[in-house]
């Protein structure tokens, strides 16, 4: 698998010089498996820039695209994602039950609200809403995929890709609590997430923050760590940034989470995702 973040922003897209480092686009993921299938997850902002890499690279895009959940941030990229419009494109949607109300509510709500100039029914490219993964695993390629709800408001998917004996599991949007709000405890999450050679998992918040923000469905960077550590991962990148976090604090907190992996005698390497990254599974 080759993955690669075009997003990695929480809740709102933050352009400007405070952000380059690692980046002010909303959630988008690409991942290409080993036969060549291309699986993107989530439609934030950053996906306005890999639609075009796409064209750029080949005029006929196939992809699949995989939505965590529908809030604004992991949606409002689609009505920019350019193959959308050409007709030689195929997308086949899958994620979150709502996923495809979400994705055409960014173009119309059907009423001619204006929310956007086209129509979702006008867009030219072949898209399809597979609705599998609401019933379980599904299979591309040789890759199996299964997810996890999350404990966020109004819910959502986490996902989990296994492919010739690799792990990668996403999950973004996810409150990691003792309480086992909406039913998922994080020893749920530990055992979905054991033994995975990459874990990407949301940690939008430092444990100061989050005393002030429960029920907001986000973690902190150490209940993250140590989800991570729990279920013994060979690599954890943290990621939806939030929005007011400069690059030199998001830089601190990877320093932290490095410094506590040091006392806790851990060897796994940490990083914080880097909009433009490439990692290779
Ligand atoms: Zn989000
Ligand atoms: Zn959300």
């Amino acid at each position: 698998m080759k993955i690669r973040f075009w997003g990695t922003r929480g809740s709102i897209a933050v352009p400007g010089k405070e952000t380059t480092v690692f980046g002010g686009n909303t959630t988008c993921l690409e991942i290409v498996l080993s036969g060549g299938t291309r699986v993107i997850i989530d439609a934030g902002t950053g996906i306005r820039a890999l639609g075009d890499y796409l064209l750029s690279e080949c005029n006929k895009v196939s992809v699949y695209l995989l939505v965590t959940h529908i809030h604004w941030d992991h949606v409002l990229g689609f009505p920019f994602f350019a193959p959308v419009y050409c007709s030689n494109s195929k997308i086949l949607i899958d994620g979150f039950p709502s996923c495809m109300k979400g994705l055409r509510v960014t173009f119309d709500t059907r009423m001619g609200d204006g929310f956007f100039p086209v129509k979702f029914d006008d867009l030219k490219s072949d898209i399809h809403y597979l609705e599998k993964l609401k019933y379980g695993p599904m299979t591309i390629e040789n890759t199996a995929i299964d997810c996890i709800p999350l404990q966020h408001p109004q819910g959502g998917f986490g996902f989990r890709f296994r492919e010739k004996g690799k792990t990668l599991v996403f999950i973004t949007d996810n409150e990691l609590r003792n309480d086992s709000w909406e039913g998922r405890h994080p020893r749920d999450y530990a055992e979905f997430c054991r033994g995975a050679d990459i874990l990407i998992h949301d940690a939008q918040y430092t444990p100061v923050e989050r005393e002030k923000r429960h029920g907001w469905g986000h973690s902190d960077y150490a209940a993250a760590l140590s989800l991570a550590a729990n279920a013994r991962v060979g690599r954890f990148y943290f990621t939806h940034h939030d929005p007011t976090r400069r690059d030199t604090e998001v830089s601190s907190i990877l320093a932290k989470c490095r410094d506590i992996a040091k006392e806790m005698d851990l060897k796994l390497p940490i990083d914080a995702a880097v909009e433009g990254s490439e990692l290779i599974l």
